[in-house]
């Protein structure tokens, strides 16, 4: 009995294809090859989910691929005679890998960005078991309308990998699954395109074995490209909350006390290259232990926070904000001389004392007193990297005046 799979005709007794492939690339092998290529890459990535706390979408992901690789299985349905199963199942298979690889990559966002709707993501399925269903019988309309619809189903994807945009950062990983699943789209798209263009007969003998090869090698390689993608994408941000929270302050998100002496060094090294001023301004909240004593501590946590967001406001883009202490920040001013200095460290003063901050009920008046320090650092630094430290000494010496003279001021230190 001849079977048809494909573009070519297969002997069920022998499952051995009756048209050889130019190339050598048969399309059993290549099914084989993509069959096990889904079900290694999917036990893989499950076995990591399910051992992961945080997998954002790899079993979604994991999943897909198990689903994929069923989709390919039930394709060989057709080898044992159950032609229309076959067709249904892999209709359906097919149809669900590339919207849960598409959920996969909504969990990676969270819930937070932008996502395109359920009905678009899922509507899909459906339309393709219909399409079984409706055109058993019909190849050509089948197969083409199976391309438009996973053609879709890729735009979909491909908006989801795309979504954070051009400057998200340290995402290179979304660019591996926006290239494979461009290939993909590409190959069913010419696909199509070569089916209904050329000649007559079944759908299957339309597409010449190598040209039906070429589509199977283009998909497992988008398949290996996307689920390489993907798993870079989980690594990258791993590492980008992992530097987060070794540079930022948990509670207020400025940066930390490292990340302020890296950033010191760098600034200081400019500074003393292009032989211009640096200022430091210490910012010590005034009175706050009766702020905690008052409100309780999780109102002083709160007063933190909005404290930092005012003083951020006043910042222009390359000052840097940093939690010096429980109650204690520095500002980081490049090419900032004394009189500017002083100026922003008004603002910031003003900023803070503007109004009371507002903690759920609570109204909680709140001041600031700042330390101001100004130079340019000798080219030739005869102190050596002890430059920073007395930066900062010397503006923590200006806020203890500061203190001394009444609080909610501002003072220098030369
Ligand atoms: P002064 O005007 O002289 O600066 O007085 P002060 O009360 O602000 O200074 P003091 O150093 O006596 O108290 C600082 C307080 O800051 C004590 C500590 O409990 C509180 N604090 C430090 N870190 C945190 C924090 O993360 N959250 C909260 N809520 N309080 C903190
Ligand atoms: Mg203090
Ligand atoms: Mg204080």
């Amino acid at each position: 009995m001849i079977v048809r799979v494909g573009p070519v005709s297969y002997d069920a007794a022998s499952s051995v294809p009756s048209v050889p492939t130019p190339m050598n690339l048969d399309l059993p092998t290549i099914l084989v090859v993509l069959i096990a290529a889904s079900v290694v890459l999917g036990g893989a990535v499950l076995f990591v989910a399910l051992r992961l706390q945080r997998h954002v979408g790899l079993l979604w992901w994991g999943a897909g691929l198990l689903v994929n690789a069923a989709s390919y299985g039930a394709f060989a349905l057709r080898f044992a005679g159950q032609v229309e199963l076959s067709i249904l199942l892999t209709n359906l298979l097919t149809g669900l890998t590339l919207p849960m690889h598409t959920v996969a990559l909504q969990h990676f966002h969270g819930p937070q960005a932008r996502r395109l709707s359920p009905v678009l993501v899922w509507g899909t399925v459906p339309l393709m078991v219909l399409n079984a269903l409706l055109w058993l019988n019909d190849d050509l309309t089948r197969n083409t309308a199976l391309g438009v619809v996973l053609t879709l189903q890729g735009l979909v994807f491909a908006w989801h990998a795309w979504m954070p945009g051009r400057d998200a950062p340290r995402v290179a990983g979304r660019w591996l699954l926006l290239a494979g699943t461009t290939a993909m789209v590409v190959i069913l798209t010419l696909r199509t395109v070569y089916m209904l263009h050329s000649g007559t007969g079944p759908a299957q003998l339309r597409v010449p074995p190598e040209a039906q090869a070429m589509t199977y090698l283009v998909v497992l390689m988008a398949l290996l490209t996307n689920t390489i993608g993907f798993v870079l994408m989980q690594m990258e941000q791993a590492l980008a909350r992992l530097h987060d929270a070794a540079t930022h302050d948990a509670l207020t998100g400025t940066a930390n006390r490292r990340a302020l002496m890296d950033r010191f060094e760098c600034a200081l090294s400019l500074a003393r290259r292009g032989e211009r001023p640096l200022a430091v301004l210490m910012i010590d909240i005034d009175h706050f232990k009766q702020v905690n004593d008052r409100y309780g501590h999780p109102a002083g946590d709160a007063v933190l926070r909005e404290v930092a967001h005012r003083i951020q406001q006043r910042l222009r883009r390359h000052d840097l904000l940093a939690r010096y202490g429980g109650e204690e920040f520095v500002v980081l001013l490049p090419d900032t001389d004394r009189d500017a200095a002083i100026k922003v460290a008004e603002a910031v003063r003003e900023a803070v004392q503007a109004g009371p901050l507002i903690v759920g009920q609570l109204s909680i008046p709140v001041t600031v007193s700042v330390g101001v320090h100004s130079r340019v650092p000798p080219s030739q630094d005869p102190q050596g990297d002890q430059t920073a430290d007395q930066m900062l000494q010397a503006s923590d010496r200006a806020v203890y005046r500061a203190k001394a003279g009444g609080r909610n001021r501002v003072e220098n230190e030369s």
